[in-house]
C-alpha cells in the first residue's frame, strides 16, 4: 500500500503543504501541470497582512454592492456578463454578511493570523530563504471623513482581537510616505506585519528547495481520481496514475472542479485582480502602504514597486480589462504628483468562498482527502499557518485552532 501523499496544485498553498508534509517525514509528489507559482501567487502584493482579521463578506460592503454594480472605477466592481454565473455565490455572500456570522469568521480569521508570521518566519528558516521576508510593519492611509471614521470603526474588532496598531496624523503619514502631495485624514500602523520581496521567488525557491529534499515535482495536470469505498487510492494524470495513501486538494479556483470529481460543492469564485510594476524609488515607500478608499497597496519589491489590488467579480475565464490595472498609476499620478513608468502589467484570479474564509481540513464524505483552498486576498499570508494545520491532520494529530468555521464540508447537502 501506497503511504505517499499528493498535493495539486504548487501555488503558495501546495508548495508550503508540501514542505511541512516532507518535513514531517512523508513522502510526497506535488503535481501542477504550470511552474511553481504561476498563477494567483506569483503576481500578488507580497502583504504579510496580519491586520486583515475581518472578513470581506459583512454588512458595510455588502451595502456598496449596487454602487459598485454601476461602477467601472471602484476598488470592487461586477462584471455584468459574469452576474448570472455569480447570483449563487453573491447569495450566499449576502448570507455570510451576517453580523453573528461576520464574528465567527473575524474569530476564525484572527486564529489564523496569530501565528502566520511565525509559521513563515519558521518554515522560510527551515528552507534557508529568510532574506526573502521583510519585517517593517505595513500601513493604512485614508484619504476622506468617511475613510478616518470607518478606520476608528475598525478599532474595536482589532482592539478586540488584540491586534498591535499605532494610529497616525495626518502629518505622521507624511513622515513615513514622503513626497506625498494629497493631504491625508491620517493613517493605521500595523508594526507586525510584513512583507516578501518577491511572491514568484518565494514559491519557485520553496518547490526547488522540496525537490532538493526528496519530492517529487510532477509537471501534468491531475484530471481524475482511483477510489475505493470512501478513500482515494490513486491519482490520475493524462499519462499515468500515482498510487496515493492521502491527497491535498490546493488547486486555487481549480479546486471547485476537483472537489465535483470527488462529488462535494465548494463554491469558489475567481476574484480577479491586478498589478503593476514600477521602477524601485520612482516613490517612497519602504512598507506595504494599502489606501483605503482607493482599493490598492504599494509594495517596495525586490525588481521594483508593485501596485496591487481592485477585486473585480465574474471575470473568470474571461479577457483581462487592463483598463482596471491602469487605475493604479492614474493612483499614484494623483498621490505623488508624479507620473511613474509602467514596467509591466499582471492579473490573476484570487480562489474565494463566499464567506471570505479558506477551507482547511478534511472533504465530506472521503476519509484521506484534505482540503486546502480558498484564500481569497490572504493565501500568501496563510500559507504557511495553512501548512501546519494540514501537517497536523494528515498525522491524525489535534490542532490547536477551531476549524469548524473552516470545513470544507460547510457548503455541502447530501
Ligand atoms: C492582485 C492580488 C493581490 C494580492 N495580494 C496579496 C497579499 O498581499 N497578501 C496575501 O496574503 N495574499 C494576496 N493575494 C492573494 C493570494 O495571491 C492568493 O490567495 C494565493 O495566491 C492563492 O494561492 P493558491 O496556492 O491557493 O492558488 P494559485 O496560486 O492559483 O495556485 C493553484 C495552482 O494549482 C494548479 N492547478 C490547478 N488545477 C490543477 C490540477 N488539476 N492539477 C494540478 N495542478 C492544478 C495551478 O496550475 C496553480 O499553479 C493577492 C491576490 C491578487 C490577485
Amino acid at each position: 500500500v501506497s503511504q505517499t501523499i499528493g498535493v495539486i496544485g504548487a501555488g503558495v498553498i501546495g508548495v508550503a503543504c508540501a514542505r511541512a508534509l516532507q518535513r514531517a517525514g512523508r513522502d510526497v509528489v506535488l503535481f501542477d501541470p504550470l511552474p511553481p507559482g504561476s498563477c494567483c501567487s506569483a503576481g500578488n502584493a507580497g502583504h504579510i497582512a496580519l491586520d486583515h482579521i475581518r472578513p470581506l463578506a459583512r454588512p458595510d460592503i455588502l451595502a456598496a454592492v449596487p454602487r459598485m454594480l454601476a461602477s467601472r472605477t471602484a476598488p470592487l466592481i461586477v462584471r455584468w456578463r459574469g452576474l448570472p454565473a455569480l447570483t449563487p455565490w453573491l447569495t450566499r455572500f449576502a448570507l455570510a454578511a451576517h453580523p453573528r456570522q461576520v464574528g465567527i469568521a473575524t474569530a476564525a480569521l484572527s486564529a489564523l493570523l496569530g501565528t502566520a508570521l511565525a509559521d513563515w518566519q519558521n518554515e522560510l528558516e527551515l528552507s534557508g530563504l529568510s532574506s526573502l521576508l521583510r519585517q517593517q510593519g505595513g500601513l493604512n492611509v485614508v484619504e476622506t471623513r468617511q475613510g478616518l471614521a470607518a478606520l476608528r470603526r475598525e478599532a474595536n474588532v482589532l482592539d478586540a482581537q488584540a491586534v498591535p496598531y499605532w494610529d497616525l496624523s495626518p502629518s505622521q503619514v507624511v513622515e513615513r510616505l514622503p513626497g506625498l502631495s494629497v493631504s491625508s485624514q491620517g493613517g493605521r500602523l500595523f508594526p507586525q506585519s510584513a512583507h516578501v520581496v518577491d511572491p514568484l521567488q518565494v514559491v519557485a525557491s520553496l518547490a526547488k528547495r522540496f525537490v532538493a529534499d526528496g519530492g517529487t515535482l510532477i509537471p501534468a495536470p491531475v484530471t481524475d481520481f482511483e477510489q475505493q469505498d470512501t478513500r482515494i487510492t490513486g491519482v490520475n494524470t493524462p499519462n499515468a496514475t500515482y498510487p496515493v495513501s492521502a491527497i491535498v486538494l490546493a488547486s486555487g479556483v481549480a479546486t471547485a472542479g476537483l472537489a465535483r470529481r470527488l462529488r462535494f460543492h465548494l463554491p469558489l469564485t475567481a476574484e480577479r485582480g491586478y498589478h503593476v510594476m514600477i521602477p524601485s524609488g520612482s516613490i517612497g515607500v519602504e512598507m506595504p502602504v494599502t489606501f483605503n478608499e482607493r482599493g490598492f497597496v504599494v509594495t517596495p519589491m525586490a525588481k521594483g514597486i508593485r501596485l496591487a489590488g481592485t477585486v473585480e467579480l465574474g471575470a473568470g475565464q474571461r479577457h483581462p480589462d487592463w483598463s482596471r490595472a491602469d487605475i493604479f498609476a492614474a493612483h499614484v499620478r494623483a498621490l505623488f504628483g508624479k507620473s511613474v513608468n509602467v514596467l509591466s502589467r499582471w492579473h490573476g484570479d484570487r480562489p474565494t468562498l463566499p464567506d471570505y474564509l479558506p477551507a482547511i481540513g478534511h472533504a465530506p464524505g472521503l476519509t484521506n482527502v484534505l482540503v486546502a483552498a480558498g484564500h481569497q486576498h490572504l493565501g500568501l499570508t496563510l500559507a504557511a499557518v495553512t501548512a501546519r494545520i494540514v501537517a497536523s491532520l494528515a498525522a491524525g494529530r489535534a490542532v490547536d485552532i477551531d476549524l469548524r468555521p473552516l470545513s470544507p464540508a460547510r457548503f455541502h447537502r447530501r
